[in-house]
């Protein structure tokens, strides 16, 4: 290990790592080089193949069976010119990753003659043996058949890894009694439910408006560190992040990193990965390091939400891959480095109308102010009434580290809204008795587009600590993690704004048939919302403690650990919810809450076996040897017959080294018993929840500080695990 840690140091001083990235090319020529577009499929689909095609992908119609050979022919002779061999259906299991499993076009006919063959059922579904993706008891493993599906809304792309080439078709995953068992699935399906609720209250304003996308625009958070060095800390290869490591003496208090120049290493990794996913149609846009040293993040252009999340479980596929190339490890992790920041991934969110709306862009008239108002309450009032909801879609053992450590959004949902639209929303709930008339087209007046500057100013450091921030035009949910697959989030986003305007619908509908004008109706509607749900709007100071006082007075909830914060998915009203709106049946959400959990503890366990096997077997003996040569030195001096007093420092380090390693073994010990009783635990939320407390909470604190001051008494050159300075700073 510890040459492992000076090999890496070495060459990195040398300079030893190329990193040639060829010239860049202007984007717009590589951008969806190896996705199947409708533009390219016109070229390869007959008329009526490529009709049915385009009805699939923009009108959600199921793909015409007979058409199906039709389309594969087209897919593949367009996938051969590119030089792929194989195809896979390309879906994300309830891992939060990409799964993926090749078969070749070729194939032997019955006198063994070799063809190449894709057929239309290929395209359409698959039989993945998938007994080992998790499930959470939907599907035992003597019953391991579950099926993907094509979903035609994400078109089908070229993944090149080296010379090879595959065509990759996106799918879904189901059991075969029809049980989701992936992420696209229940996103897909609130994505509907959405867009038929939204389209409904839209009729108030427009009737041109027949469709409601909702879009989204992740922007992802990672640290880059190199792969050397990474190599040489099990910790960062096991788990993703260092459960051991002292803070550098410089960190990121000189604030020197956020939006400096990209280092040079770093910058043609960027743009290899870039080009990758360019040509994968991914409309990465920004991109600029991060608060944190060694910290950086990129951004899209945000795209209608299906195709949003693709390709972001996509693009943490490509970075993770191009990294290897340059010679560099990417962290996703929530919390690689303990005393910086973590990483998230904010969810930008809004939806837009097949007319062009945008719904969350305040308009320019009454109408459409009023059309934004009312989207705009709806998605305050939807995640007030399911904060708790809001806040389980993002737990996870990694988001645990960030929420609440005052750097990251709390664990308390707040929305922020801006000095501007607060004042809006309250002039609107002081008009008494919700007793609005003509006059309050003044209010409807309001200039609510012209005020956006001044919005924004608003929000560009203060809220800054809010979890969910209204930013303009759009919604960004920032507690979201780094490593999140972001279906889990905005299938729970879409879902509650779902069943919010439909119930917003029902309500105005039932003014207006009480004889009440449209308007009027909706106004008060909207202020009634404003009422039963402002105790959720937060202005100030997110990661003080303040706030978490505050919250609790108005009775927010603060949940802060993942066991707990998952409860919300099998709550009643959650249960209600996700059944009425077709996302989940009760099956389908007992099993996720049983995968969530069952995620929870095994990383915990992972943490905790990846802490004993380094603090025993790596930092113990290290310390040891370094005791042993002091007790050297400390004899040496005395055979000399020197005085004591020249040894004395020698024996209190010695002292304080062995104090360390004694805290660390008993605490180690003392882990394992508690894990083991733990891992006796039947019922997963005990075991998660044991996990948290008697495990994590109890241990991992403790073993860490003695580690890290072993980490200053010792030798840097016998220490063998790479230092965060290291890990952070040399590139
Ligand atoms: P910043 O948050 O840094 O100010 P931007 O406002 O430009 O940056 O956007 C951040 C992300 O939000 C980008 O991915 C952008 O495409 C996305 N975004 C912008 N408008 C929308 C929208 N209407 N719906 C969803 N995402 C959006
Ligand atoms: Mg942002």
């Amino acid at each position: 290990m510890g040459n492992l840690r000076f090999t890496a140091i070495k060459k990195i001083s040398e300079n030893a790592i190329s990193y040639d990235v060829k010239a860049s090319e202007k984007v717009s020529s590589i951008f969806n080089e190896n996705v199947f577009t409708l533009k390219t499929a016109r070229h390869y689909l007959t008329d009526e193949a490529y009709k049915s095609l385009v009805a699939s992908t923009m009108g959600g119609k199921k793909i015409d069976r007979s058409m199906g050979n039709n389309i594969a022919n087209g897919l593949k002779a367009w996938a051969e010119e590119k030089g792929v061999t194989h195809f896979t259906h390309w879906f994300q299991p309830l891992t939060g990753l990409s799964a993926e499993k090749h078969d070749s076009f070729f194939t032997l006919k019955g006198d063994g003659t070799p063809i190449q063959e894709f057929e239309g059922a290929a395209l359409i579904q698959q039989e993945p043996d998938a007994s080992s993706f998790p499930s959470g008891g939907l599907r035992a493993t003597f019953e391991a058949r579950g099926y993907t599906a094509w979903d035609p809304s994400s078109p089908a792309f070229i993944m090149e890894i080296g010379e090879g080439k595959t065509l990759c078709i996106p799918t879904i995953f189901v059991s075969y009694t029809g049980e989701s068992l992936d992420t696209k699935t229940p996103l897909l399906k609130a994505v509907v439910a959405l867009d038929k609720a939204a389209v409904e209250v839209c009729q108030y304003f427009d009737k041109n408006i027949s469709k409601v996308n909702a879009t989204l625009g992740w922007e992802q958070e990672y640290f880059l560190v190199d792969a050397g060095l990474a190599t040489a800390r099990p910790d960062l290869v096991l788990t993703g992040r260092t459960v051991f490591g002292h803070a550098p003496a410089k960190g990121q208090q000189l604030e020197d990193h956020y939006f400096g120049a990209i280092p040079e290493r770093v910058y043609a990794f960027m743009r290899d990965f870039e080009k990758e996913s360019y040509k994968l149609g991914i409309p990465l846009r920004t991109r600029h390091n991060e608060v944190a040293p060694a910290q950086f993040e990129c951004a899209p252009i945000y795209e209608e939400i299906n195709l949003a999340v693709d390709h972001n479980t996509l693009l943490m596929d490509v970075m993770n891959r191009v990294a290897k190339r340059h010679n560099l490890l990417v962290l996703l992790h929530e919390k690689p480095f303990a005393g910086i920041n973590g990483s998230g991934k904010h969810n930008n969110w809004s939806m837009s109308t097949d007319t062009g709306v945008n719904l969350l862009a305040p308009g320019k008239t009454p109408k459409t102010n009023l059309m934004f108002l009312t989207f705009f309450v709806n998605t305050i009032k939807a995640v007030h009434d399911y904060s708790e909801l809001i806040r389980a879609s993002i737990a996870s053992a990694g988001n645990d580290h960030r929420l609440g450590a005052n750097e990251a959004p709390p664990a308390i949902i707040s929305i922020f809204i801006g000095k501007y639209l607060t004042n809006v929303l309250n002039q609107v709930e002081q008009r008494v008795g919700g007793n609005f008339d003509e006059t309050d087209e003044a209010l409807l007046k309001l200039d609510i587009h012209k005020s956006i500057p001044e919005l924004m100013l608003d929000n560009t450091d203060r809220n800054r600590t809010s979890p969910f921030a209204f930013t303009g035009n759009k919604f960004e949910f920032r507690a979201v993690g780094s490593s999140a697959n972001c279906a889990g989030p905005m299938t729970v986003l879409n879902t509650v704004m779902a069943e919010t305007l439909k119930n917003f619908k029902i309500e105005v509908d039932g003014l207006i048939e009480k004889g009440e004008k449209k308007e009027i109706a909706i106004m008060q509607t909207i202020q009634k919302y404003i009422v039963e749900s402002k105790k959720v709007l937060f202005e100030g100071d997110g990661y003080s403690e303040e706030w978490e006082k505050e919250a609790a007075k108005r009775g927010l909830p603060n949940v802060k650990s993942t066991p707990l914060a998952l409860d919300a998915y099998t709550a009643e009203k959650a249960k209600k919810l996700f059944e009425d709106n077709h996302i989940y049946n009760h099956l389908e959400l007992e099993a996720r809450h049983e995968i969530m959990l069952e995620a929870y503890i095994k990383k915990v366990q992972i943490e905790a076996r990846v802490m004993g096997d380094l603090a025993t077997t790596i930092i113990i003996p290290a310390a040891l040897k370094y005791q042993n040569l002091l007790i050297e030195n400390i004899n040496g001096i005395k055979n000399a017959g020197l005085p004591a007093n020249l040894y004395d420092s020698q024996i209190a380090i010695v002292k304080k080294v062995s104090e360390h390693i004694n805290s660390i073994s008993t605490n180690v010990e003392a882990m394992i018993e508690a894990r083991k009783k733990t891992n006796d635990l039947s019922n997963s939320r005990d075991k998660a929840i044991a996990y948290c407390d008697n495990v994590k909470e109890k241990y991992f604190d403790v073993i860490r500080y003695h580690a890290d001051k072993l980490e200053l008494l010792i030798d840097d050159s016998s220490w063998p695990l790479p230092k965060y300075r290291e890990l952070l700073f040399l590139r």
